[in-house]
């Protein structure tokens, strides 16, 4: 699943280290020395979830069918074309990805999604194609990685606390 995911994502011209790049933006001002290697295994992590997978295969198809005039109704068609802001369905589907991840994904989701970083904002202003999916679906990878990754040190900044309180460090 991670494979495919990574394919369709390349195929619609994003890569892993897009992500990483979002990723440590947003999650390197809390933890020292944060390696691309360490985001990059936690954004293989999160693509390997059968649900991740379904979230990114949808809407890549979905922006690919608009592109191609392929949906039956013109009028929802050129609400997706247009990216209409008041669509909103696009950023649904996607935080359905940050929910397995909890508050601090949806927060990072929010807040990528209004500052558009990085690669976000390069498929968000490609007029070439369509990308009403894709921009969400990227900002919803890159905010659950940050999440796992503030859980994950939490935990280990909470263990030196305990460890210094027992005096074993
Ligand atoms: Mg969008």
């Amino acid at each position: 699943m991670t494979e495919k995911c990574i394919k369709a994502l390349k195929m619609r011209g994003v890569s892993v280290d897009d992500i990483i790049d979002i990723v440590l933006m947003l999650q390197s001002p809390y933890i020292d020395d944060l390696s691309r290697e360490e985001i990059e295994e936690d954004i293989f992590e999160i693509l390997a979830k059968r649900e991740v997978y379904h979230t990114v295969m949808t809407g890549i198809a979905i922006d690919i069918a608009v592109e191609e005039n392929k949906l039956f109704d013109q009028e929802i068609m050129d609400s997706m074309r247009g990216d209409y802001g008041l669509f909103g369905v696009d950023e649904v589907l996607a935080y359905g990805i940050c929910n397995l991840y909890g508050s601090i994904a949806l927060t990072n989701f929010g807040y990528v999604d209004k500052m558009k970083p990085g690669i976000i904002g390069v498929v968000n202003d490609d007029l070439t194609r369509v990308n009403t999916f894709l921009d969400d679906i990227i900002g919803a990878i890159a905010a659950s990685a940050a999440s796992k990754l503030a859980h994950t040190h939490k935990k280990e900044i909470k263990k030196v606390v305990m460890m210094k309180k027992r005096g074993t460090k």
